[in-house]
This record gives C-alpha cells, sequence and structure tokens, in this order.
C-alpha cells in the first residue's frame, strides 16, 4: 500500500484544494468535540459534503473528535460518532480513552489515536491496539530510527509528522497560551504563547540581556520522507488546519511531488523540493528530533 499524503483542512475549501493538489487524504476538525476550535468550521453537512468530494476522488476524510470530554458530553459524543460514521467519514482521530471506548462501543469506525497522546513506543501501540485503535500517531518527539523501529514491530497503522509547526510542550501538553492569553491550547485556541518574545524579571528588575522566544522551528522533513517510505510508515502528516489555502496547495503539491518521485525512484535534491515550496517554507524550519541530535538549534531562541 502507498504510504498516504495526509494534508490539514480547515475548511471545505481548503480541504478541496488539498486534495486536489495532491493530498490522499484530509483531516479536519467539526464544530464540536475537536481540538482546534478556532480551525474547526465543518458543521455536519460539511463534513458530508467534503467526505462525498473526497470519495469521488477515491481519497479519504479524518475528523478529530479529541477534546477531553465531561461525563456531561457522554450522549452528545455518542451521536456524533453514529453520525460520523452515518455519512462514511473513514476514519476520527482522538486522544481520548473515552471517545476510544465509544467508538468501539457503537461504532465500526476507523480510529486513529492522536499525536496528543504522546505515544514513543511499542507498548503503547500494543495498548492502544488492544483497546481498538487501528492506527497511532506518533509523538513528534521520535528519531527517525526509533520510527523505523517502531513500524519494523507492529502490524498497527503509523502515522508520522512530516511537516509544520512543533510544540516546546511534549505535542500540546502546556498552559503557557492558557495563562498569557486566556486560550486554551488543549482546548484548541492555541496562541503560539512560546513563540513570543519573553524577558526574566526577578521582582521589578529585568536580568536577563537578551530577549528570547522558547518557541521550537517548525519541522520540514523533506529529506527523511525516503526512509519513513522505506520503513513503512502508513500516514505522512502535515501540520496545520489554520493555514491558508496557498499554504496547504503548496506544501500538498510539495510533498506529492517528493513521495511519487520517491516510488518513481527519480528523486531530486532537497533543493528541489524547497524551491516547490518557494516562500510557504518557514526559514526557521528545521528537521525536528528525526536526526535524533537535538540541540538549540531546534529552537527559535533569539531567531
Ligand atoms: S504555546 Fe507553544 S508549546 Fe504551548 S501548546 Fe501552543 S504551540 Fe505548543
Amino acid at each position: 500500500m502507498k504510504t498516504e499524503l495526509l494534508m490539514p483542512a480547515g475548511n471545505l475549501e481548503k480541504l478541496k484544494y488539498s486534495l486536489m493538489y495532491g493530498a490522499d487524504a484530509v483531516y479536519i476538525g467539526g464544530k464540536v468535540l475537536s481540538l482546534r476550535a478556532q480551525a474547526s468550521n465543518f458543521t455536519i453537512d460539511d463534513i458530508k459534503e467534503g467526505v462525498e468530494f473526497a470519495h469521488l476522488l477515491n481519497k479519504k476524510v479524518y475528523v478529530t473528535v479529541n477534546v477531553i470530554p465531561r461525563e456531561s458530553e457522554k450522549d452528545l459524543i455518542k451521536d456524533y460518532l453514529e453520525s460520523l460514521e452515518r455519512i462514511h467519514v473513514d476514519g476520527i482521530i482522538v486522544s481520548s480513552p473515552a471517545i476510544l471506548y465509544m467508538a468501539r462501543t457503537y461504532t465500526n469506525i476507523h480510529v486513529s489515536i492522536s499525536t496528543q497522546a504522546s505515544v514513543t513506543n511499542l507498548s503503547a501501540i500494543k495498548f492502544y491496539s488492544s483497546l481498538g485503535a487501528n492506527r497511532v500517531v506518533l509523538a513528534r518527539e521520535l528519531s527517525i530510527d526509533e520510527i523505523k523501529y517502531i513500524k519494523e514491530n507492529t502490524d498497527t497503522e503509523i502515522e508520522v509528522f512530516i511537516h509544520g509547526g512543533m510544540c516546546s510542550g511534549f505535542s500540546g501538553r502546556c498552559t503557557l497560551s492558557n495563562y498569557m492569553s486566556k486560550r486554551d491550547a488543549n482546548g484548541g485556541g492555541c496562541a503560539h504563547s512560546c513563540r513570543w518574545s519573553y524577558d526574566i524579571y526577578e521582582d521589578d528588575k529585568k536580568i536577563n540581556t537578551e530577549t528570547f522566544k522558547i518557541g521550537s522551528k517548525d519541522l520540514c522533513a523533506i529529506s527523511y520522507i525516503k526512509d519513513m517510505i522505506d520503513a513503512g510508515v502508513d500516514s505522512l502528516k502535515v501540520e496545520g488546519r489554520m493555514k491558508s489555502i496557498s499554504y496547504v496547495s503548496t506544501i500538498a503539491y510539495t510533498y506529492r511531488t517528493l513521495i511519487d518521485d520517491i516510488y518513481n525512484n527519480d528523486i531530486k535534491d532537497n533543493e528541489y523540493y524547497l524551491d516547490l515550496m518557494g516562500e510557504q517554507v518557514n526559514r526557521c524550519a528545521s528537521d525536528g528530533f528525526l536526526s535524533g541530535h537535538i540541540s538549540n538549534e531546534q529552537t527559535l531562541y533569539s531567531k
């Protein structure tokens, strides 16, 4: 099975552009029960239209249902999961064991475990598989060698982030945005406060000499895509449901070209693909944790 290119889509228009520019699948959030509250404007009718469009092209739509649910939301979740199955979405992405449990109890829908679950090892994959998960989205903090080892030793589908924003907290386990701007990162409203410029004060006295950021550089994994495909990674995921149409189109086209070139044994050098991305690749991009050598070079700090 050819490795899937999975793009984000913040609305129906972006969904269509992503698919037409080369994505095999998109992931979206519904108006209810999705982490990216600010990026999620798909009603159930929008999702249905998106799924019908994707299926006409023989492509897929996954829906994120990755809130941390309260007891009072149980009925809402059950109804929502059943609605998603009825309109034939290709899968859901969840982080809560409660939603995994309810998906397995009430539906036969394909379930991916979100990167929010911070899965970094085979035991965690076995655990989620034993509960009925079909796919695990690995934590962004793994090296390519760790990803290869995991994929070699499991039949569970594996999804890996290849492009877009990184968290300086472990895949979103962070309340900086909540504190700085009253926008809940784990409720979908991250203000990216880690990328702001900071000073340190002791009482009223500023004690640092240089203003700094605490965020991570964005991820751009162009040089690792062949290794991931060779390892049998099932899905390559791009981050950024709040990004523009031009961004998702360009990034989808670039990775589509790269993936097809790899399958056709016609891979060019990295510069070729970076040129295709043009202005859409962040100059502060890095290969994140993939090299296994983590240093200050992966942070924004004074950029
Ligand atoms: S503030 Fe930064 S580290 Fe925290 S959740 Fe947002 S992007 Fe991640």
